[in-house]
């Protein structure tokens, strides 16, 4: 028996101890076994705790990173989980927190005299608080009560809960590991996915086409989501993948059919959506999916931005023909080329005749309209190698790669074609002629110069009477 009225220290374990010592560690050994839950065992560690040490309340706190201590588990001897433990003796665990060295209380004026309430409130006569240790760092702290008629703790009896709670110190330790270890899959699991976005964004980012955006997002989905078939549905056109067979589904399938409908949605509004078919879908699925959806929809509109910017820097509104700055980018690459394969190029000048009286009688509005459907005249004749543009008001230029001689012939059949009939307009039909320059390319040629002289032959076409084909 302890010599009461003192706190003390716990020092070494005496030898009389050792057969109550192997008993716990014997019980807590065999729970551990089954026990694989750390808070189960704890609980079981403490039952035993209880039982051998005749305590009525033990106590397990986890030492947060700040070193305070957080309950764990509580235990009565009843058998019953405590589930209010924060006011029993929080300042002697506090003080073996801060300690790391057990400590015993022998009479309820020690407690009071160590700064402890709770031994006064609740009438207790022993305390047994003691660190839970692991390689020498203080994982916890447990903490036994009990009423003096239920016998005074001693040292042994530290001694047996120090064997007994540095066997749940490991299993503590073990579970924390594993837990560490699932947070570090979990982490790297995170980071593959997003790895994953971040490949595939820029994978949909480098294509410029939104369409073709939708169809290597739709390649995706399939493929990173793991579904057997698939179906890609926008603007009412479908595009398959896998099994499906668009013939069979002749329009958009049905609800139920397909496993995941994922919407395809830009701020401007729906796109269109796509369908997957697998055998089931979990939730991982579908958060790819979601995910991929989302990069993919803001490298579609970021493609549909830059398709409108691209059309606005390089078509002329009115007739939908190359500005005069793209013509001048794609036929100067056609020159190139035909300079480097000494291949024939002809370049043309094209320009409305008598044009601003058409202006003047019917108005700026029907003159537009006179400008347009020129302009898609012209382009009905052309072959597709040539390069037509809008080169001013009512002016265009083409560049004819490879004619074989059939130049003059394609300039006389684009007059032709567009002195054919009157132009249909607001103010009723118009008839309307062009006249034409052409120039043949010549070796050292720039396009200007070669523009230069179609020019200048559309200056003689003019003067020899207009509606008519001037050669350099
Ligand atoms: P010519 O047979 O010698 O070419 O006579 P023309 O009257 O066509 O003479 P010119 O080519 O010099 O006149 C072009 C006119 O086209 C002048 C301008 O007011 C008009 N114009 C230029 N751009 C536009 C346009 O975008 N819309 C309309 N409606 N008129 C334009
Ligand atoms: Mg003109
Ligand atoms: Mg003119």
């Amino acid at each position: 028996m302890d010599d009461g009225g003192s706190a003390r220290l716990a020092t070494g374990t005496p030898v009389a101890g050792r057969n109550r010592q192997l008993e716990a560690l014997q019980q807590v050994s065999a729970a551990a076994a089954t026990v694989l839950d750390p808070q189960q065992l704890a609980r079981v560690a403490l039952d035993e705790t209880l039982r051998i040490l005749g305590a009525e309340r033990a106590l397990m706190f986890l030492l947060d990173e700040a070193g305070n201590p957080v309950p764990y588990a509580g235990r009565g001897a009843g058998g019953e989980d405590l589930t209010e433990t924060t006011t029993y003796g929080a300042s002697l665990v506090q003080r073996v927190a801060d300690t790391h060295e057990a400590l015993v209380v022998t009479s309820t004026e020690q407690g009071a005299a160590l700064g402890s309430r709770s031994t006064v409130a609740y009438g207790l006569r022993s305390i047994l608080v003691a660190p839970v240790r692991f390689k020498g760092a203080t994982l916890g702290i447990v903490y036994l009560d009990s009423r003096l008629a239920r016998g005074i703790f001693t040292d042994d009896d530290v001694a047996v809960l120090t064997a007994v709670t540095s066997h749940v110190a490991v299993s503590l330790e073990t579970a924390r590991a594993a837990q560490l270890h699932l947070a570090v899959r979990a982490a790297q699991q995170q980071q593959a996915f997003s790895e994953m976005l971040r490949a595939g964004l820029a994978e949909l980012s480098a294509i410029q086409d939104p369409g073709q955006v939708l169809r290597a997002l739709f390649a995706m989905l399939v493929s990173r989501v793991g579904a057997d078939a698939g179906c890609l549905v926008t603007d009412g056109v479908i595009e398959v993948a896998g099994g499906a067979d668009p013939a069979m589904l002749g329009g958009p399938p049905p609800d139920g059919v397909f496993g995941l409908r994922v919407p395809l949605e830009s701020p401007e509004g729906r796109v269109g959506e796509v369908l997957l078919g697998a055998e089931t879908f979990d939730d991982t699925a579908r958060q790819v999916a979601a995910a991929l959806v989302a990069q993919g929809m803001i490298a579609y509109d970021n493609a549909r931005l830059f398709s409108r910017v691209q059309e606005l820097a390089t078509t002329d509104a009115l007739t939908g023909l190359h500005n005069r700055r793209h013509f001048h980018a794609l036929a100067g690459a056609l020159i190139d080329a035909a300079a480097r394969g000494g291949r024939g190029l002809a370049a043309a000048m094209l320009d409305i005749d008598k044009f601003k009286s058409i202006n003047d009688t019917y108005g700026h509005g029907v003159g537009d309209e006179v400008i347009r459907t020129v302009a898609s005249r012209i382009g009905a004749v052309i072959r597709r190698a040539d390069v037509l543009g809008r080169y001013g008001g009512e002016e265009f230029a083409v560049v004819l790669p490879d004619h074989d001689g059939l130049a003059v012939s394609l300039a006389e059949r684009v007059r032709a074609a567009v002195a054919a009939e009157p132009v249909l307009t607001a103010a009723g039909p118009i008839p309307v002629t062009i006249s034409v320059g052409l120039a043949e390319l010549d070796p050292l040629d720039s396009l200007d110069r070669v523009l230069a002289r179609a020019d200048h032959a559309l200056y003689r076409a003019k003067e020899g009477g207009r509606n008519r084909v001037a050669i350099s």
